[in-house]
């Protein structure tokens, strides 16, 4: 099963990809989990990356297509991308890369959330330095502060989670992302999903979906 979750700044792309991880024991690939790696260890391909991420732009088409290429490669099949396609000429050269590996997209899951719950979340979102273990300070707070429950880890902001990158964001994500959303729906592919309430309320739907699908 390939699959593809497609959603705003915050609408718990991370989350539900981690979900379907354990429940289908598909591979994770997320590209901004990918960059931030690449950030921490200061590659070449970090120091780049690092400029569009502050501002909430989009790094460049080439760097992310070949960043993922080269995953799709390694993995060829039974994944779940978070974060990729970001937008439409990406989403074609998808299209191209698992035609190359002769591999078909199972579904895009769209998380659909209303902006104002959204922004709140994305301020109060924590994440573990060292097993990426994801927490919200008022939905979901760990049980000791600042410390991860699953590994003891010391929980983190992100440093693109302050109010004026979530802005760009957002901007970013309307203008370039959201039309993904007709993209996946033409091809028949699409699954909506409404996060207002959090994705995890929405999880035993969303599993008989994927099961007529798969
Ligand atoms: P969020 O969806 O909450 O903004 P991500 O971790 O998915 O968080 O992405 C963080 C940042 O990484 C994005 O704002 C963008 O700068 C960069 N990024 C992630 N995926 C892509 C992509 N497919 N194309 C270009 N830039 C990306
Ligand atoms: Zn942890």
């Amino acid at each position: 099963m390939q699959l593809i979750i497609l959603g705003a700044p915050g609408a718990g792309k991370g989350t539900l990809a981690k979900n379907i991880q354990q429940y289908k024991k598909l591979t994770h690939i997320s590209t901004g989990d990918l960059f931030r790696k690449h950030i921490k260890q200061q590659t070449d391909l970090g120091k780049l990356a690092v400029r569009y991420i502050d501002q909430g732009l989009l790094v460049p088409d080439e760097i992310t297509d070949d960043l993922i290429e080269h995953e799709l490669e390694i993995i060829r099949s039974d994944f779940v991308l978070d974060g990729f396609p970001r937008n439409i000429s990406q989403a074609e050269e998808l299209d191209r890369i698992m035609k190359k590996f002769d591999i078909k997209l199972t579904a895009c899951v769209h998380l659909d959330i209303d902006p104002d719950i959204v922004i709140e979340r994305l301020v109060n979102r924590r994440s573990c330095l060292d097993c990426g273990a994801p927490y919200n300070l008022i939905m979901a707070p760990p049980k000791v502060e600042d410390v991860c429950d699953k590994c003891g880890g010391k929980l983190v902001k992100r440093a693109d989670d302050n109010e004026d990158t979530i802005n760009h964001r957002f901007e970013t994500y309307r203008q370039e992302t959201e039309p993904l959303v007709n993209y996946y729906q033409d091809k028949g592919l699409l699954i909506e999903v409404n996060c207002d309430r959090g994705i995890l309320t929405e999880l035993d739907n969303l599993w008989q979906d994927l099961l007529v699908r798969e």
